[in-house]
């Protein structure tokens, strides 16, 4: 069994922390956020004081930050990962960051003679849980193929996805594609209720005909439908409009480097815009749905 460095336990990072000392490895956690610290210490990682510390004998190191500011906050200066890995430790990013930084990361790791892979993932808390995400790659084919072995206990299913980069440029443009499908079942499920329809009735009836999605059978933002679904918690982020708002603007960035014109990815930014605004940008993401509620409440 390995030792396995884990920066950032938070909402995907706690559950994907677990899984990996489920399966007997040895985990050593760091977070900021005491809290997180404490809730992953819980199931069995242990909690060290500094990225220098976490990777001391470790085979992999995993992060699972927020932003791409973070991510090259931890990967780069004399704290950092670039600074204290060893040769033989496979670096993972499994954070959502836009495609510079992923090779801004690569090219760290190779500068240094490090083996770093791009490892996004899909999913959700939901399926971090469930040990169902799916981890994207993205690097040198040596290096995919030990990525593989590593994201295991945490996955349903592992694509390699081209060289450096290509994990998270999937990564990108699956979640442009979800934040436009969060738009759509939100205007929905406010149509159907607006409509006179039983939430569950047409719940049962968009899940089995040309309106499913991901999107509908994870997250319907009406409670009592969705088992795992923040509409059933007063919106607590399950995935937070700060988080989705990154992600749509990487997506819109990508879309204006190259030429893509992205009308509908540039909606969601502007709903997202609106409720940070609104200082609802710790709330989930499919509080979205309330733009479409006829009283604009939910
Ligand atoms: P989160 O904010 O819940 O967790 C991130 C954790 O990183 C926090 O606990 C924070 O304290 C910690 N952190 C920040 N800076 C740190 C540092 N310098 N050192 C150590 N810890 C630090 O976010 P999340 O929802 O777990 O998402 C993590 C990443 O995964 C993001 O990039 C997100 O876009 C992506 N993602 C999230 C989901 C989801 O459904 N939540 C799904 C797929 C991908």
């Amino acid at each position: 069994m390995s030792t396995i460095a884990f920066i950032g336990l938070g909402h995907m990072g706690a559950p994907m922390s677990a899984h990996l000392v489920a399966a007997g490895h040895t985990v050593h956690g760091v977070d900021l956020n005491p809290a997180a610290a404490a809730a992953a210490a819980e199931r069995g990682v242990q909690i060290v004081s500094s990225v220098a510390e976490a990777l001391d004998g470790a085979d992999a190191a995993i992060t699972s930050l927020p932003k791409p500011e973070h991510v090259r906050g931890v990967y780069g200066g004399i704290d950092g990962i670039l600074a204290h890995a060893a040769p033989s430790t496979l670096l993972l990013d499994t954070s959502t960051v836009d495609v510079e930084t992923s090779r801004w990361c690569h090219a760290g790791a190779q500068q240094r003679g490090l083996s770093f892979v791009d490892a996004p993932i899909s999913g959700g808390t939901a399926g971090a849980e469930a040990r169902t995400l799916t981890f994207m790659l993205g690097g040198g084919a040596a290096d995919v193929e030990r990525a593989r072995e590593v994201v295991a206990p945490m996955a349903g299913n592992v694509i390699a996805c081209g060289e450096a980069g290509a994990g998270i440029a999937a990564k990108l443009v699956n979640n442009m594609m979800l934040f436009i499908s969060v738009m759509a079942v939100s205007e929905g499920s406010q149509l159907a209720e607006q409509l006179g329809l039983d939430p569950q009735v047409f719940w049962d009836v968009a899940r089995v005909s040309s309106a499913d999605s991901w999107a509908l059978r994870t997250w319907y933002p009406v409670p009592g439908i969705v088992e795992k679904a923040a509409a059933n918690k007063n919106f607590d982020a399950t995935f937070s409009v700060e988080l989705a708002r990154k992600d749509c603007a990487l997506a819109v960035q990508a879309g204006d480097d190259t030429g893509v014109h992205l009308p509908a990815a540039r909606l969601a930014l502007g709903q997202l815009d609106d409720l940070i605004a609104e200082g609802l940008g710790g709330k989930d993401c499919t509080l979205v749905a309330r733009f479409a509620s006829p009283d604009g409440t939910l």
